[in-house]
């Protein structure tokens, strides 16, 4: 389940040439066009057919651009930019092989400029990885990393290396070492890094060595919400269910649309308290942000508290501003329930209860804001763009105030 294939493709295509562009020009690209000397022969410059090749990736055919640079190889052996471009759109076609045969040869050569071969050994690095070579990545960039060449994004390989190893050690290391060339703060992925150690040292049972690494989260991101998730379920593990609400609340303050993920445990905290303001503490929490689950637990206590016509009441109201199908499939369930329907009207009802259960089992319940990936669970590191934090539980979309009043009007 994704979305932006051609999305995808596209901006493939724009970091190529953006990353091909530099790397033109610093191998004297430019010069060699105003200075036609021995040199230029190692250079695109003078050739339309680069433009053109380059033209192809604007229009993303890159079938196209690779035939071109194709025949500019073959014409010209030496052209270390067609060389580098031919690597880079095998590797994006699938065909680390030929990637990086290509980027060995020109690796082989004596007469790179330091800064072509920094290039042509980051792009063998990104060969490696994706023929599923981590060990060989890893060893080229951490010597690009110290040589200083191309070093942030040898620095950003090896921590996608490390990510997908899950060695989030070495992750930790490496964003100290990449902080002082990054231009984003790194601040939130440090923080998930100490999370998963958190994690890692609950599940070998080393509490002490968890609350170490969230206090570390929260220093260094001090509105990461995963960190107060986590305190809070093991805070309730212990048996502390004060300190464990104070940091379920925390987390409706932090990040209210992860209220959801805690909402179980607040209940459980509530109810062995001993408290009698579920109600209050659910309608002030579905208050502050729309949230399917929030109204289903609140509509829940108020069915058992004071009978259906409320529970209804709040289904309603919620759904009279949210589209949300678990919220229309419980107010159908209630509907159902009450209702003395004849046999027809009861199977129509029936009907159009059950179109709502199916498709409620297709409604993703988590979204990436960055790329759109959505999922039936939650990943604090979206799988399909790799960032951090973006995957979140999915907001009912708002139906807009006027249509409301239009049909409060018509009611
Ligand atoms: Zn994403």
């Amino acid at each position: 389940m994704r979305a932006g294939g051609r999305g995808a493709a596209v901006s493939g295509a724009l970091l190529l040439l953006f990353l091909l562009l530099p790397v033109a020009a610093a191998s004297g690209w430019w010069l060699a066009r105003r200075d036609p000397g021995p040199k230029a022969r190692s250079t695109p410059g003078a050739d339309p057919d680069f433009f053109r090749g380059i033209n192809y990736l604007l229009d993303e055919q890159p079938d196209k651009a690779i035939d071109v640079f194709l025949k500019l190889a073959a014409v010209d052996g030496e052209t270390v930019e067609t060389h580098l471009a031919l690597g880079s759109l095998f590797r994006r076609r699938g065909e680390a092989d030929r990637a990086i045969r290509i980027h060995q040869n020109l690796i082989a050569r004596d007469n790179l400029s330091a800064e072509q071969r920094g290039y042509a050994l980051f792009e063998l690095g990104q060969d490696y990885m994706r023929a599923g070579l981590l060990d060989r990545a890893e060893i080229l960039f951490q010597e690009l990393a110290e040589i200083g060449l191309q070093r942030e994004r040898a620095l950003r390989g090896l921590l996608d290396i490390y990510q997908q190893e899950r060695d989030w050690g070495q992750c930790l290391e490496v964003a100290e070492r990449l902080k002082p060339f990054s231009e984003r703060p790194l601040a939130a992925e440090i923080a998930q890094y100490q999370c998963e150690l958190a994690e890692e040292a609950r599940r070998r049972a080393d509490p002490d060595a968890a609350r170490r690494a969230l206090a570390r989260a929260q220093d260094v991101d001090p509105h990461c919400v995963r960190a107060a998730i986590i305190e809070g379920q093991m805070a309730l593990a212990d048996g502390d269910r004060e300190a464990a609400l104070a940091l379920f609340l925390r987390v409706a303050d932090q990040g209210a649309r992860y209220v959801p993920e805690v909402l179980p445990g607040l209940m459980q905290a509530l109810e062995e308290l001993g408290r009698t303001d579920l109600i209050a503490v659910l309608a002030g929490l579905a208050a502050r942000e729309p949230s399917g689950p929030v109204v289903l637990a609140l509509s829940e206590a108020q069915l058992q508290e004071s009978g259906p016509a409320a529970a209804k009441a709040t289904l309603t109201g919620y759904l009279a501003r949210n589209v949300d199908l678990a919220a229309l499939e419980r107010l159908l369930d209630l509907q159902a329930r009450a209702a003395a329907l004849g046999a027809e009207a009861a199977y129509r009802a029936g009907v159009v209860h059950g179109v709502v259960r199916h498709l409620l089992t297709r409604q993703p319940v988590y979204q990436c804001d960055h790329c759109g990936f959505s999922a039936r669970a939650l990943h604090w590191q979206c799988p399909s763009c790799k960032r951090w934090g973006t995957v979140q539980p999915v907001q009912p979309e708002r139906i807009p105030g006027d249509e409301v009043l239009r049909e409060r009007r018509l009611a």
